[in-house]
């Protein structure tokens, strides 16, 4: 089948491609609708690697998916053929040990879309497993179910927050996640969230998500209109979502005593971490990696108007224009924030 390959680092093809899938009786087939860009298959496709993941043969890209259910396996009970879904991308083993203590994200066996040398759903259809492969609501569209998946990391996020009604975060970063995790910590009970990047016009659409109030990393004073704002408190909760090295080193700064920071943002490099600065605030520190068993939290606070992600698809290319897509995402205009590709 036609699907979108990353050959090598920096070279894309939209051609034939062999791809055995065996369909099982706990399988579906999908015909995919929709799939996000992420930054790690641009990543991918500039770098072709990520930390030990590295692509060393062809491989399809892409992993934020929606689409809709052609065949059932036979002991499927809960999806029919017609039915609108998406598809979480990483596979676990079941029996391995982290699965069995309900953390399969950390399966070191996981399958996951798009990380070598596993292939992407970048192409018209994918056999995939029916327990991770969820219904969407009727008010839901197919472009909203293809960001179930950045989502889920932000509300994975919020969760490991522990966040409490009223509480008052910080987001460093305004990219997909940056934002995902700001509308997560809001639906989680947050009362007000600093948002923080270098550019404008991704504050700017930060500022639109709600009770939010962005601030430019560089040019403004951000630790010091925060206690202000907080009579010299701080914020309860930083998530960490830029992966800048400045950012991540400078998280207990705004942070309130006995608060809480996430890092969701993968640096490149290791980071300074200042253990004392941590050690005076008693500070909690949290780190995710994906998400376990989110996808159905994220479609329900699609459905019922919690969460609108809808501002943040900000530019949609047919699959036919799949290269022209990544080379926009890989030199994103600053008020872009996800591409999407239309199968
Ligand atoms: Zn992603």
């Amino acid at each position: 089948m036609k699907a979108l390959v990353l050959e090598r680092k920096g070279e894309l093809s939209l051609r034939d491609f062999d791809i055995v899938e065996k369909m099982g009786p706990q399988d579906v087939r999908v015909q995919i609708d929709v799939v996000g860009i992420c930054g790690s298959d641009v990543h991918y496709y500039t770098h072709g690697r990520i930390g030990p993941f590295v692509v060393n043969e062809p491989m399809i890209l892409g992993h934020e998916a929606s689409g809709v259910v052609l065949e059932t396996g036979s002991e499927v009970t809960h999806l029919k053929v017609g039915q609108r879904v998406c598809m979480e991308p990483g596979i676990p083993d079941p029996t391995s040990r982290p699965s069995r203590l309900g953390k399969y994200n950390l399966d070191p066996a996981v399958r996951f879309w798009a990380t070598p040398p596993i292939h992407g759903c970048l192409r018209p259809e994918v056999i995939h497993p029916a327990d991770f492969t969820f219904a969407v609501p009727e008010n839901v569209t197919q472009a909203e179910a293809a960001m179930v998946e950045p989502l889920a990391v932000g509300l994975h996020a919020a969760t490991k927050a522990r966040v409490k009604p009223g509480d008052v975060a910080l987001v460093t970063g305004a990219g997909p996640i940056g934002l995902l995790t700001a509308l997560s910590a809001l639906s989680a009970g947050c009362s007000h969230v600093y948002v923080t990047d270098v550019i404008r016009e991704k504050l700017e659409l930060a500022r639109s998500l709600g009770s939010v109030t962005p601030l430019h990393a560089v040019d403004d004073d951000v630790n010091g209109a925060i206690l202000s704002a907080t009579d010299g408190w701080g914020v309860d909760v930083v998530f960490e979502a830029s992966g800048n090295a400045r950012a991540a080193a400078g998280v207990f700064d705004p942070l309130c005593p006995d608060g809480t920071v996430v890092f969701v943002g993968m640096p490149l490099e290791p980071i300074a971490y200042d253990v004392v600065a941590a050690q005076v605030k008693e500070a909690r520190v949290e780190h995710v990696f994906r998400y376990a068993h989110v996808y159905p939290r994220a479609l329900a606070l699609m459905a019922g108007g919690g969460i609108d992600v809808k501002p943040l698809i900000t530019d949609r290319f047919d699959f036919e224009d799949s290269i022209r897509a990544f080379e926009f995402a890989a030199a994103m205009p600053p008020s872009s924030v996800k591409a999407q590709i239309e199968l």
